[in-house]
C-alpha cells in the first residue's frame, strides 16, 4: 500500500536518538531545550514550548488564554477533532466557521458575518483557532483584523504547517495570532515520533504555557512566593499537567529540523507534479493563497460528484494498493458533537467538501514512479466509477 503520509528517518537521525540512550537524560534533559530554540529560531519566535503532542499544546494554548467555563471558541469543521476537544477540555463551549470552498481553511467572510450576529447575541467567542489546512496558510491578515475589531484572541493550529511561510514571514511568527502551535505525529511535516510545540512572541504566556506543562510545579525563584526551605524547595502555583516531551523525542525532533526546507521543497515538487498530472480531470485540484507558501502536508482532491462516485473512487483506490484517506469529516457531525446538539447543514461549505474529499499520496520519498501510479489508478477507479 502507498500511504497518504509518511515520515522519513535517516542515520542522523537514528544517531541522535540514540545518543540520547547512552546518555544520563531520558527526560528533562537538554535535548528539549535544545529543540525548543532550533524551532524558536526556526520561526523568530520568542518562546517556545515543547510537549508530548499538538493536542496538549491546544489545551495549553488556550488555558494560558484564560480559556474557561462561560467562555467560547471557534474553529474550523475541517479539522482534526483536536483543534475543537481542546475547548471542551477547559469547559468551554465550542462552535464552528464554515471554510473557503478553495483552499479550505476558514472562511474570512463567514467569520466575519458569524462574529456580527455573535456581538449582537452577546454571544462572542474568546478565542479563534484557524486551521492551517493541508499546511498553507489561513488569510491570517483578515482574520487578525477581525479578531481585533472584536477583542479576541487567535490561537494558529499550524500542525500541518511547521516549515510554511505567510505574507514572506514563517508560520510561528505570530504575526497574526497571540500563540502558534505544531504537531510531530509521524504524518506531519517533521516527527519526533509523538510531540508538539507552542510557540509565542508573549513572554507571560510562554510563561504560563510552561507551567502548566509540567504538574504547575516551578523553582524558579522569580516565581516562588515565599523563601525557599532549601535547595530541594519547589512550589505548585496551578493545576498542571505532565505535558512533558522526553528528550529522546525531542533529540527526533532536533535532528529533523535539519531537513524540514528540504522536505518543505520535496513536497511542493511533488504537488507542482500533480497540478500537471491531475488535469482534464473531473476534479477540482487545492486551491493556492498567493500570499502564502504551503507546507503541502496534504494534497487533497475534490472529486465532481456529478460526474464520479466519489466512494466508488475511494474504496477502488483502497482497492489497488493507494493508500487514499479523507482529511476530514465535518467535526460537528461526529457522534459526541452531535451528542452536544449540532445538526446536519450547519457548514454547508464543509459538507460539499466532505462529500468529495480525497487526500492522495504526499511525502518526500514518494517516486515519480509512484505518484504515475497513483495517477494512472485515479484515472482508472474514475472510468470505471463513471461507467456504473
Ligand atoms: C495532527 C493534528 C492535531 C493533533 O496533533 P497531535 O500531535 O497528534 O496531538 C491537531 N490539529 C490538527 C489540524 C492536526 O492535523
Amino acid at each position: 500500500m502507498v500511504p497518504y503520509g509518511r515520515q522519513n528517518i535517516d542515520e542522523a537521525d537514528i544517531e541522535a536518538v540514540i545518543s540520547v540512550l547512552r546518555s544520563d537524560f531520558l527526560t528533562q534533559g537538554p535535548a528539549v531545550p535544545a529543540f525548543e530554540r532550533a524551532v524558536a529560531e526556526y520561526c523568530g519566535a520568542a518562546h517556545a514550548i515543547a510537549v508530548n503532542s499538538a493536542t496538549s499544546a491546544l489545551h495549553l494554548a488556550c488555558l494560558a488564554l484564560g480559556v474557561g467555563p462561560g467562555d467560547r471558541i471557534w474553529t474550523s469543521p475541517i479539522t482534526f477533532v483536536a483543534s475543537a476537544n481542546c475547548a471542551l477540555y477547559c469547559g468551554a463551549e465550542v462552535d464552528f466557521v464554515d471554510i473557503d470552498p478553495h483552499t479550505f481553511n476558514m472562511c474570512p467572510s463567514a467569520l466575519e458575518h458569524a462574529l456580527e450576529q455573535a456581538k449582537q447575541d452577546d454571544r462572542l467567542p474568546k478565542v479563534i483557532i484557524p486551521v492551517h489546512m493541508c499546511g498553507q496558510s489561513c488569510d491570517m491578515a483578515t482574520i487578525k483584523a477581525l479578531a481585533d475589531r472584536f477583542g479576541i484572541r487567535v490561537i494558529e493550529d499550524a500542525s500541518h504547517a511547521i516549515g510554511g511561510r505567510y505574507r514572506n514571514t514563517a508560520i510561528g511568527h505570530c504575526d497574526y495570532s497571540d500563540i502558534t502551535i505544531f504537531s510531530f505525529h509521524p504524518v506531519k511535516i517533521i516527527t519526533s515520533g509523538e510531540g508538539g510545540m507552542a510557540v509565542t512572541q508573549d513572554k507571560t504566556l510562554g510563561e504560563a504555557m510552561r507551567l502548566l506543562r509540567s504538574h504547575g510545579v516551578t523553582r524558579d525563584p522569580g516565581l516562588l512566593t515565599a523563601p525557599a526551605h532549601g535547595s530541594w524547595y519547589y512550589e505548585q502555583l496551578e493545576l498542571g499537567f505532565n505535558y512533558r516531551l522526553t528528550d529522546i523525542h525531542a533529540a527526533l525532533g532536533l535532528s529533523q529540523m535539519r531537513r524540514l526546507d528540504e522536505f518543505v521543497t520535496e513536497r511542493h515538487r511533488i504537488a507542482d507534479r500533480y497540478d500537471r498530472l491531475l488535469e482534464g480531470l473531473p476534479l477540482a485540484k487545492p486551491g493556492r493563497n498567493m500570499e502564502a507558501l504551503s507546507t503541502w502536508h496534504l494534497y487533497v482532491i475534490r472529486l465532481d460528484t456529478k460526474a464520479v462516485n466519489h466512494r466508488a473512487v475511494f474504496e477502488g483506490m483502497k482497492a489497488n494498493g493507494i493508500g487514499v484517506n479523507l482529511h476530514y469529516m465535518p467535526v460537528y457531525l461526529q457522534p459526541y458533537y452531535a451528542k452536544r446538539g449540532f445538526l446536519p447543514g450547519k457548514c454547508p461549505e464543509a459538507e460539499r467538501y466532505y462529500s468529495g474529499a480525497m487526500t492522495i499520496p504526499i511525502y518526500p520519498s514518494l517516486t515519480n514512479d509512484l505518484q504515475d501510479k497513483v495517477v494512472m489508478t485515479l484515472r482508472d477507479c474514475i472510468r470505471e466509477s463513471g461507467a456504473s
